[in-house]
This record gives C-alpha cells, structure tokens and sequence, in this order.
C-alpha cells in the first residue's frame, strides 16, 4: 500500500523523517452547548438541598414614602451629592427613597435603636441613608464612600438583620451566615470592633488574618460563629484546608474590593466564592463585577474630591530639605495635635522614627513588615493618644478609622492621586477640620497638573512651584509629541544630536 493511510501504521525506522509526509490530525470541534450544560449540571447538584434565603426586610415608613421626588433630589444634593443608578440589564427598579432619620430605617427593630441611640449618633450617614433601603430589600449593592464616612454600619446593620431573620435557625445553618472580606488586617480588626460595639441579638464574630493565631481562630470557627471578617488569603487557607465551612453564607460583603484586587487577591476572592452559594446577597464598597443586577450608590462625585474640612498645603522641595521641613512641622505642632507622616517605603518610615525617637520625640511606625502585635500595639498607642504621631506606608494606613487625627503629612509623595485624596481625608473627619503637608520633589512633576485640579476644586490655594511644575511638565508632553511627530516614514525617532 502507498499513501499515508497506507503509511500509518508502518514502523518508522530506518525511513528519512524529513520525507515523511505530514498528517494533520482534525481536532474535534468543541461543544460549548454541552460544556456549558455540563457546568449548569454540576452547580445545580452542588448547590442543591440548600435551605431558602430570605433577603427582604424593609417596611418603608411613611415619612419617607411621603417625600417628593423635589425633596429627594434636594436632600441628595446636601448630602454630599448622592447619586444612585440601576446596574440591572432591562427594566429599571424603582430607586428608593433615602432614609433620613435611624426611625425610617429601622422602626421595627428596636434593638438595632437602641444600640445607635446608645452610640450617641444624630442622624444617619449619607451613604447609609441611602444604602439602607436598598440593602434591606435584599438588592445586591455597590457603596462607593470613602472610610470615615458610616460605610461599615451600612452594611453591617441590615446583615445582622438578615442572619437573625432567616428561616431556618443559627443552629440548623450549621455554620457562619455573613462573611466581611477587607484587604487588610487592620481594617478588619478595625469592622470586627464594630461588629462587636453594635452586636445584635448575641450574634457571634471571629476576625480571621494572617499574622493572628491560626490555631485560636480555627477554635473560634468550630465553636460556632455567625459573622466571619476576614483577609483573603488567611481564609483561603482554612478553606483549602477544610477548616471552614462557607456553604452556610448568605450574605457577603466585599470591602474595598477595589484594594483587593490592586494587592492581587482576584484568584483568592475566586476561589473563596465558589464555596459560597451563588444566590447570597452581596455588598460591595467600591466597583466591580461580583454582583447581580446591583444598585449603585455614590457619594460624594466620582471625580476625586479631597475633602474641602482639609487645609491642604504643598511645598516644593528637595529630598536633602524634607529632614528639615519636617523638625520643623513637628516643632509647631501644640501638644494636643495628632499626625499621621506618610511615607513610601518601610525603610524610610524606620528611619524616620528611630530619627525622632533619638531625639526624644515620641512616635509609633505601621508597615507591612511589622510584627502583627506590634501593628496592633502602634494603632493602640496612636488612638489612645499615648503617642501624637505616627509613620506610616500607604498600605499599613488604608482605612484607618482615627478620629481625632489633625494633621497628615505626606513626606513622600503617594504612587497616585486616589492614594493623595485617600491619605488627605485621614484627618478632618466626623466635622472636624484638618490641615494636610504635602512635600513634593521634581521627581513628582507628573503629577502636578491633576494635583492642581484637585486642590482647586476643594478652594485651595494652589503655590506659585506647583503652577511651574505642571507649566513644565506641559512644555515636556509638547516636546514629547513633536518628536513623535518627527518620525521618519519607519517609525523611527530621528536622530537630532
Ligand atoms: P466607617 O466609614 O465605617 O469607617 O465609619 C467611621 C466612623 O463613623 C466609625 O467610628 C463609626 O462608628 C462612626 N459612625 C457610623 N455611623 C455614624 C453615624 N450615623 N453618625 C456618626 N458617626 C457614625
């Protein structure tokens, strides 16, 4: 036989290879119907004989549904310029009235009164005036706030709602109901304290990270909880490790998810919801795609706003002077001031603070490289005002809920202008006004003309070094661009000199 039928099955020793003809094998096509079926097949016996949720709570009271639509859009406009959209494909759903007053909100739960009227709260947040009604209807929810301002009583509060009212027990749910994920160990130490200052109906909470005890948190978990907090990656491992049961979770919030995924966590995150049942309710505190049909809350404009209860001022400088500059920051703060020092990297933060230790000024440093206990004993120290001034990176800073903070002070320059406004707002907070100190170096000039932006927006002055740097960062672009547009027909940049 000849040919290459013929030729198959023959032994191909002693043949020249490079002859060989070249047999193409025809792949088979895909089924993706069937692929896609299989999968529908498999999720529907893995979630089955699952108890059902109950999500929706929310009588409105009639002070609210009497409001008009002129009401609503002006009390929007006071508070800090809500705005809210329906993320559902097809028909839109009604967006609900804010509720003005704890009253509106929660009328039927006594307790969860109580526990805000003990806390000495006037009225509610924006953000949670408007997240309220929402999530209590059991829509899933992006809340896009900044820290400081309610947003973890605005989850919090209809989630322990939701865990006490579902149809099946505590008992019978065999495991916790709610799950809070945060990027950082100090902002979920820091919801696991809320949790625990606002606890309804003795619902039980475990803040699970890495750097804690594992042993302690796994013991925590079997003895039964209802509330999980935790970091990604530390619950991925007692989930990998068979040490927690997510099945039991109806109500999930992600907070900061934006934080989460700029530190890497999607593949922990995806792994972590696939053991989650796809029909929980979902809350989120800042844009991303892990919902269904959302309701969007924003406060504030998305454009970035540094909050205008901040005095900003920004020095052109150079990196020999900021040890001066900042003698004599320090030298006038008055003993009842409190300052956060942000700095870009560990090593300049321990520098830093062994600098002024040294000279006897007293101050604590938080960053990624610090022992856990010693994070936790540097924002102790801080909030309890043992010590009026604190080093910090950016990370070890991110959502750190410190009242009384007066100044902040931006030794480095943050990597970009969401982390600037992020780091602004840690002072001038709850009413309060602050001043903010910004050092910058040439090496900054990028930045200059959208800082300038920012600071006119929120009625700043804008330094005569600030306008120079972005007037030359202009004059670079314009230069950049024309040489582009000296390029020869190849593509090539032409050589001037
Ligand atoms: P958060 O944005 O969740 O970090 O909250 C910042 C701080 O505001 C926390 O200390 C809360 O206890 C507090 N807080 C929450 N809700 C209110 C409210 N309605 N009025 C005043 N303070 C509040």
């Amino acid at each position: 036989m000849s040919g290459p039928a013929g030729m198959a099955g023959a032994s191909s020793a002693g043949r020249d290879l490079r002859t060989r003809p070249v047999v193409r094998q025809v792949r088979p096509l895909i089924d993706w119907d069937h692929v896609k079926a299989e999968g529908a097949a498999w999720a529907k016996r893995k979630w089955a004989d699952l108890p059902p949720i109950k999500k929706n709570f929310y009588v409105e009271s009639t002070a609210t549904s009497s409001l008009s639509q002129v009401q609503v859009d002006a009390w929007r406009q006071e508070n800090f310029n809500i705005t809210c959209e329906d993320l559902k494909d097809g028909e839109k759903r009604p967006i609900p009235n804010p509720t003005c007053k704890f009253e509106d909100a929660f009328e039927h739960y006594p307790e969860v009164l109580k526990s805000i009227k003990k806390a000495g709260f006037q009225r509610p947040t924006p953000i949670q005036s408007q997240a309220w009604p929402i999530v209590l209807q059991g829509m899933d929810l992006i809340g896009v706030a900044q820290t400081g301002t309610g947003k973890t009583l605005s989850y919090l509060i209809p989630g322990f709602i939701h865990l006490d009212s579902q149809p099946i027990s505590r008992e019978e749910r065999n495991g916790p109901g709610m799950l809070v994920l945060t990027p950082t160990r100090e902002l979920a130490l820091q919801v696991e304290a809320e949790c625990s200052k606002y606890s309804y109906k003795g619902l039980k909470s475990v803040c699970v990270y890495g750097g804690g005890n594992r042993k302690e948190q796994i013991q925590h978990i079997t003895k039964g909880v209802d509330i999980i907090i935790a970091t990604p990656g530390r619950l991925n491992d007692l989930q990998m490790n068979k040490c927690v049961n997510l099945r039991s979770i109806t109500y999930l919030v992600l907070d900061e998810a934006d934080k989460m995924l700029d530190l890497g966590f999607e593949g922990q995150i995806t792994k972590i919801l696939l053991d989650v049942r796809p029909d929980r309710q979902t809350v989120m505190t800042s844009a991303t795609s892990y919902l269904k049909e959302p309701m969007i809350v924003y406060v504030g404009t998305l454009d970035l706003v540094a909050v205008n209860t901040v005095k900003q001022d920004i020095i052109v400088t150079t990196e020999e002077e900021k040890r001066t500059l900042i003698q004599e920051f320090l030298r006038n703060l008055s003993p009842e001031d409190k300052a956060i020092i942000f700095v870009s990297r560990k090593l300049v933060a321990d520098d830093l603070s062994s600098d002024l230790s040294i000279q006897g000024v007293p101050v604590q440093s938080l960053h990624g490289s610090r022992e856990q206990f010693d994070r936790e004993q540097a924002l102790d120290d801080f909030r309890s005002g043992r010590v009026k001034i604190l080093i910090a990176t950016d990370l070890a800073a991110r959502g750190l809920d410190v009242r009384d903070v007066t100044h902040v002070y931006n030794y480095d320059f943050p990597k970009n202008l969401e982390e600037y406004v992020h780091r602004v707002g840690r002072t001038g907070r709850a009413g309060k006004t602050g001043v903010s100190v910004t050092l910058m170096t040439q090496a900054d000039w990028k930045i200059a003309t959208e800082l300038i932006k920012i600071l006119e927006r929120a009625n700043q002055s804008v330094p005569e070094d600030l306008l120079k740097m972005a007037e030359q960062c202009k004059l670079q672009k314009g230069k950049k661009d024309s040489g582009n547009g000296a390029r020869n027909p190849q593509g090539k940049a032409k050589q001037f000199y």
